[in-house]
């Protein structure tokens, strides 16, 4: 049995600055605006408000699917038509939330049916929480949405439950039926998060995404390296959290201590669309914990 986490009103709240940090980064991304900037509204944001990012700002654009979030000395610019997703993590005192949405930049209109699929995708998989019913079911409503649309979810990347400090805690919630044999049960967080591309449907590995993560305990005496890992200790953080020259180059020759995320990209070069949101699985339905508080 998983209970309602304690500090559920932290949970909620979490979820709202999520909201707003999500819609910040959509509004952000005009034309000519640079991700790095984004990223780093994104985050600020999150700070301004009490909490701490649960992760960098992912902003992967057109055919990258998620985990790439602007390197330090990144200078590109965003395009009209660019498919950007915005995902965001917002954690107060390790209560996350986790949510993403897709905007075409500029307002183009070209990639539409994509932006949607993904969220009609994300309010079937919704609609069907409740205690006591099969992941599968969900799976299959996600998929469903999607492939009404003439298009596929993207099958190697899942929704997760969340449980304290822990993003992806032992549950996943695919994209696609068939995959597991899990029941939701009343008072867990689980994140939904439909991909929908005009690919295969399929992810691979492309370069580092700039994120990485300390898998271990850094050994010797170095104390830059010892004040990175006492501030990041386990959680994702981005190379652009650097603040000196002297951190950034201590990341550098740390290799060895870090776990380093490749980019996911569309493995036959597909746009992809996310829409992302975390749920709290309630006595007769789901709570959106990171739905955009009414009066924004
Ligand atoms: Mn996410
Ligand atoms: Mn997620």
């Amino acid at each position: 049995m998983t209970p309602y986490p304690p500090d559920l009103d932290r949970w909620r709240e979490a979820g709202r600055i999520a909201a707003r940090a999500r819609e910040l980064g959509l509004r952000l991304a005009v034309p000519g605006a640079r991700r790095r900037d984004i990223a780093e509204a994104i985050e600020a944001f999150i700070r301004d408000q009490g909490a701490a990012p649960a992760f960098p700002a992912n902003l992967s654009r057109n055919h990258e699917a998620a985990h790439f979030t602007p390197p330090p000395d990144d200078t590109g610019e965003l395009a009209a038509g660019d498919l950007l997703k915005v995902d965001v993590g917002a954690h107060l005192d390790g209560a996350i939330a986790d949510t993403a949405d897709t905007v075409e930049v500029g307002g183009s209109h070209r990639h539409e049916n994509l932006v949607r699929a993904a969220r009609e995708g994300l309010r079937e998989g919704i609609a069907r929480v409740r205690p006591g019913i099969r992941v599968d079911e969900i799976s299959r409503a996600v998929a469903e949405a999607i492939r009404a649309r003439g298009l596929r979810p993207i099958q190697d990347l899942t929704g997760h439950s969340i449980e304290r400090y822990l993003l992806h805690a032992g549950k996943s919630i695919p994209n696609v039926p068939g995959m597991t044999d899990a029941t939701l049960e009343e008072g867990e967080v689980i994140a939904i998060e439909p991909f929908a591309t005009n690919g295969v449907g399929r992810i691979a590995n492309g370069p580092f995404g700039h994120i990485a993560r300390f898998r271990s305990v850094p050994s010797g005496t170095d104390p830059v390296l010892s004040g990175l890992y006492a501030r990041f200790r386990t959680l994702p953080f981005a190379m652009r959290w650097a603040r000196t020259p002297e951190e950034a180059e201590a990341l550098r020759g740390a290799r060895r201590y870090l776990q380093t995320y490749p980019v996911f990209l569309e493995r036959s070069g597909g746009l992809v669309a996310q829409a992302e949101h975390t749920v709290l699985v309630g006595p007769a339905r789901g709570e959106v914990l990171s739905a955009l508080p009414s009066g924004d």
